[in-house]
């Protein structure tokens, strides 16, 4: 299918590795140009080179911390007039609620909440007056199904949530739609040191904690982020125009509820 949006201009923030990486790469199969970024330089130029090569895709890299004012506007400056973006961070880390304070708090929502906002604030009035936009939010599936040790996700992804359900229906009618989408469990460096993290504090062996984890999921697998790429292009195709302030999970069927 072509979803067009060849020769669209996207933002995808994040993107040096797992599920951001993905985003890139499907968006630069199916004809966009891309900004991406991560802070790490090297494994972002890696990740440039691999999208241009397996696409042919126009592909500059901006090596920032997204979450500083001066990395989104350095991210800003290489793509003013975005058609798509994806907002992406580090996910912040598990815990005890006891353990933390405002700074820790701070930073997930700066993380999270914040710096999306702070994104779609520069971009989507210019989308409007284009009359294309496509804003894709990574989430998590602890939106609808909370992880009570990701007490700092849960709050902070909540904040963003909510401010979308209202945001993107106030710019409907302008052919700008914004969609979070949810993932459950997928196959990326985040996912393995969680394993490796509740293997350390458990004192258990993380094959047992990796295969504890993965029989939980009724497709029993974890996801591939290929496939949340996918996801991601098409909710920012030509055909996606009418899909606006959902949250779409993707993750094999492991949140169980009949919505
Ligand atoms: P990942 O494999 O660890 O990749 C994270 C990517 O984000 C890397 O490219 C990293 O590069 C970049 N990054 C992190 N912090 C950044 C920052 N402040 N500024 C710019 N780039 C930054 O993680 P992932 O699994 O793809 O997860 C992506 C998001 O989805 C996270 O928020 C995560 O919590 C959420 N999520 C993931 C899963 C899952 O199963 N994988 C499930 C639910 C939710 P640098 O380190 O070089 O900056």
């Amino acid at each position: 299918m072509d979803l067009g949006i060849t020769g669209r201009k996207a933002i995808v923030c994040a993107a040096s590795k797992g599920l951001g990486k993905a985003c890139a790469m499907s968006l630069a199969r199916n004809g966009a140009s891309l900004v991406i970024n991560g802070r790490n330089a090297e494994t972002l130029e890696d990740t440039a080179r691999e999208i241009r090569e397996a696409t042919g895709a126009d592909v500059l890299t901006v090596a920032v911390d997204i979450t500083t004012a001066q990395g989104r506007e350095a991210v800003l400056a290489a793509c003013p007039e975005p058609d798509i973006l994806v907002n992406n961070a580090g996910g912040p880390p598990p815990g005890d609620f006891r353990e933390w304070g405002e700074g820790e708090w701070v930073a997930a929502l700066r993380a999270n909440m914040l710096t999306p906002i702070e994104l779609i604030r520069a971009t989507v009035d210019g989308m409007a007056a284009r009359g294309f936009g496509r804003v894709v939010n990574i989430t998590s599936s602890a939106v609808k199904a909370p992880i009570a040790e990701l007490g700092l996700s849960n709050g902070a992804r909540a904040g963003l949530t909510g401010f979308v359900a209202g945001t993107a229906r106030a710019l409907a009618a302008t052919g700008v739609t914004i969609n979070n989408i949810l993932p459950g469990r997928f196959e990326t460096d985040r996912l393995r040191s969680g394993f490796a993290a509740k293997a350390r504090s458990q004192g258990r062996p993380e094959s047992e904690i990796e295969a504890a984890s993965r029989a939980q999921i009724p497709a029993r697998r974890f996801g591939r982020p290929e496939e949340f790429g996918e996801l991601c292009a098409y909710l920012c195709s030509v055909q996606a125009g009418y899909i606006t302030a959902q949250n779409v999970l993707i993750d094999g069927g492991l949140v169980s509820s009949t919505m």
